[in-house]
């Protein structure tokens, strides 16, 4: 699994947007009427990401307040911002 970027892509001929991973150089099709996107923009704040390990699973654990995933790296939680704690070692399971 690589980290990927969203975007914002554009149907020019309908103004419709869509919102997917995206990799540059890429040409990615209206679903519905198979025409050309143009990007539009990046989403934040997917990029730039605070934390340098890549999004993968492993790499990840979820906020003790907001329940969102967060790199193992992070002290802050980059969702709510709030402190998340030194890891314990102990993993959360739902
Ligand atoms: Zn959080």
């Amino acid at each position: 699994m690589t980290t990927r970027q969203l975007y914002r892509l554009r149907n020019p001929a309908t103004g419709r947007e869509v919102v997917m991973e995206a990799e540059p150089g890429e040409i990615y099709l209206d679903h519905d009427s198979g025409e050309p996107l143009e990007v539009v923009g990046k989403l934040l704040p997917l990029a730039p990401w605070p934390s340098r390990l890549p999004w993968a699973i492993e790499n990840l654990r979820f906020c003790p307040w907001c329940d969102q995933l967060a790199q193992k790296d992070l002290n802050d939680c980059p969702t709510c911002g709030r402190r998340m704690g030194p890891l314990t070692g102990a993993e959360r399971h739902a």
